[in-house]
């Protein structure tokens, strides 16, 4: 089998993240955080001072976006750099992330992102996490897997995240960002949030990190 790679899509606040460098550490495949791509994309337009909508500027950007992904081959974790700039933590606030849904909306510049992102398969194998991996990136992927969980349980694990990094965030304004979003990935035209049709769903409202990874685990035995 050569390139394998593991599609793993859902809302945000449904355990990819974790699920994914679990995976990788214990295969010792790559990781493609999609996500990510979106994050700094938009952080560039705003760097750029280029408007979430004005697709025409957004296109090239995406095109020739200056990032790179530097792995920590021990946690398996990476260190974002955008146009040299460290952007690791950046990224993950939550008006970047609802401005990279913004952007994602936009069909031409997500197809300006495919390259970038199918470019992450090699030889070593690779966890795909996003919202389109199956579907689109990598329709042919032996393994496909759908997370979901309660929007509430989502909000409070994003909550408890947030909170343990210092940050003052309200439960029910993290509820609200997580309603808005996932209403925006669901209902977009182009490479909507939904299930691929050969995926397998997994409800992770009721299970901790360990006991999703322990599924999935299950999951890889019985395919391969
Ligand atoms: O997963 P994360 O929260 O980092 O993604 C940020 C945003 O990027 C998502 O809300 C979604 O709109 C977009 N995204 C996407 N396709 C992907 C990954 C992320 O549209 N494969």
């Amino acid at each position: 089998l050569s390139m394998p790679v593991i599609t793993i899509d859902g809302p945000s606040g449904s355990g990819k993240g974790t699920v994914c460098r679990l995976l990788a550490e214990k295969l010792g495949w790559d990781v493609l955080d999609s996500g990510a791509i979106y994050r700094v994309l938009s952080l560039a337009a705003l760097h750029h001072q280029i408007e979430l909508d004005n697709e025409d500027a957004l296109v090239p950007l995406a095109a020739n976006l200056d990032v790179q992904f530097l792995v920590d081959s021990q946690t398996h974790t990476s260190k974002i750099v955008l146009e040299g700039e460290d952007v690791t933590t950046t990224i993950r606030n939550e008006e970047v992330g609802a401005a990279a849904s913004k952007i994602a909306a936009l069909p031409r510049v997500r197809e300006a992102l495919l390259r970038r992102q199918r470019a992450f398969r090699t030889e070593s194998g690779l966890i795909a996490d996003g919202r389109d991996m199956g579907t689109v990136v990598f329709p042919d992927a032996p393994l496909k897997i759908y997370l979901t969980a309660s929007a509430e349980e989502r909000a409070r694990r994003r909550f408890a995240e947030l909170n343990e990094r210092g940050l003052d965030v309200t439960l029910s304004g993290l509820l609200e960002d997580i309603k808005a979003r996932d209403h925006r990935d669901m209902t977009r035209e182009v490479a909507p949030l939904v299930p691929a049709e050969d995926a397998i769903e997994l409800d992770t409202s009721e299970l901790n990190a360990m006991q999703v990874f322990d599924k999935v685990v299950t999951l890889l035995d019985e395919a391969v």
